[in-house]
């Protein structure tokens, strides 16, 4: 029998995630990844300028972190998580807490972004049924985005993935992003819901998922003030802002209010393995200390502080904090800033906005600017063809690369990003 190859035993046995199977190119197959590169099996060198789906952040097969991973491996593989502890975890959690705002004091440990907003909005629920109220609804952002399962499914936007759910989902105030217009009737709204509402949820400054919109810190303040004021819980999913993204350690380092729960995964690891982590304040933390045993937060996941994982992720700290990666955060920023100033005002460009090493360009554009629609799929493959991973969301081409991306990668990418418009 001859031997089938990668992507036909694909086909036989797998479903990927976020794929129409009918209609789906079939996929590229990737064997070894390497700096801002993903190489496939026939050698194609692929310029990663998406941080594969938002999580690399020092480049692929990073050897510190390999080597960091290969040693925890033979020490210490996996350990039951209630009732025992392993001192990976515990450094992890340390370390972590030495970078976060300052009134974060607690670190809960799952498996990804998804599971690190569903302990969130469970910390947030128990939080007030532990002191015997009952505050059923939560406050998010219209077109936010904080995963998959049916929890952070509930708080994200409701659109055409969510819709299948619709009835199962349970009950979220939307509010608008915050601008000079509307921040005094978004507080009002705030403040006239409050005594039914137990948390709000938001990814600062920058809504990913849903087209990398963009808000300013000062507004986000004024929220989260105007939440502490009502005695709202305030979530900050800093999943896909965390560990440098916005030019930044976190998102909220650019906020003067502290939330009172951060959510973590992605960027944690470097990319490298699946973790989630959920912080809190001792505020949160003690109002689930009792002697009832029923006030306790009922929750943890098989692989929860998963030692190699917590090991990746303590590598891929040392390389964070390194000056080699402030600089590269500094530079990414730079050369953004000035494309944006070089290609702003072009007529078929309707924005470009940045939050640090995060640029997104939304095309001007008479057709359905859906996800589903032609000009997203035409754009990704022509990126494609040029050997740079892009993937639109609807109309809009954003880069959010690994910070070791160099200046001359980044050229080739506004190039191209230059030529697209030219041709669509
Ligand atoms: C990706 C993402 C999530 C979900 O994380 P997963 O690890 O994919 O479950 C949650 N919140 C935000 C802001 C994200 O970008």
């Amino acid at each position: 029998m001859e031997e089938q190859n990668i992507v036909e035993r694909d086909k036989a046995v797998i479903w990927h995630p976020y794929t129409q199977m009918k209609l789906a190119q079939p996929p590229i197959p990737i064997v070894r990844g390497e700096g801002a590169y993903l190489i496939a099996e026939d050698g194609t060198r692929y310029l990663d300028a998406i941080s594969s789906w938002w999580v690399n952040i020092h480049g692929h097969s990073h050897p510190y972190i390999a080597k960091k991973v290969a040693e925890q491996l033979l020490t210490l593989e996996h350990a039951i998580f209630a009732g025992f502890t392993h001192p990976t975890a515990v450094e992890l959690a340390e370390r972590l807490l030495k970078i976060l705002p300052g009134n974060q004091k607690k670190i809960f440990y799952s498996d990804n972004g998804s599971t690190a907003v569903e302990v969130a909005l469970k910390m947030c629920f128990q939080f007030f049924s532990n002191r015997g109220e009952e505050r059923p609804k939560v406050i998010a952002f219209k077109n936010s985005y904080h995963g998959d399962t049916f929890g952070a499914m509930a708080v994200s936007a409701r659109s055409a993935f969510t819709a299948p759910f619709e009835k199962l989902l349970f009950d979220v105030e939307y509010i608008d992003l915050p601008n000079a217009e509307n921040i005094q009737a978004l507080k009002s709204q705030i403040s006239n819901l409050k005594s039914q509402v137990s948390s709000f949820i938001f990814e600062p400054l920058i809504l990913g998922s849903g087209g990398m919109l963009m808000y300013e810190a000062h507004y986000l303040d004024e929220l989260i003030r105007c939440c502490k004021e009502s005695g709202i819980l305030t979530i900050c999913d800093e999943v896909m802002t965390g560990f440098g993204r916005t030019g930044e350690l976190f998102a909220s380092d650019h906020l003067k209010q502290q939330p009172d729960i951060m959510c973590f995964s992605k960027g944690i690891t470097g990319g490298t393995m699946a973790l989630g982590a959920t912080s809190c304040t001792n505020e949160i933390y003690e109002a689930f200390l009792s002697d009832d045993k029923l006030k306790t937060l009922f929750h943890g996941h098989s692989f929860t502080a998963n030692p190699v994982a917590c090991a990746a992720a303590l590598a891929s700290m040392d390389l964070l904090l390194s000056t080699e990666t402030f600089n590269n955060l500094n530079r990414i920023t730079e050369q953004h800033a000035a494309f944006r100033e070089k290609i702003a005002g072009h007529p078929k460009l309707r924005d470009v906005r940045q939050t640090g090493t995060i640029i997104a360009f939304e095309w001007e554009t008479n057709q359905d600017t859906s996800y589903f629609a032609g000009l997203r799929d035409m754009l990704y493959n022509f990126f494609l063809d040029a050997g740079i991973i892009l993937r639109p969301l609807g109309n809009i081409v954003y880069i959010l690369p690994p910070y070791c991306i160099t200046n001359d990668e980044l050229s080739f990418v506004y190039s191209k990003i230059e030529e697209a418009l030219d041709r669509f």
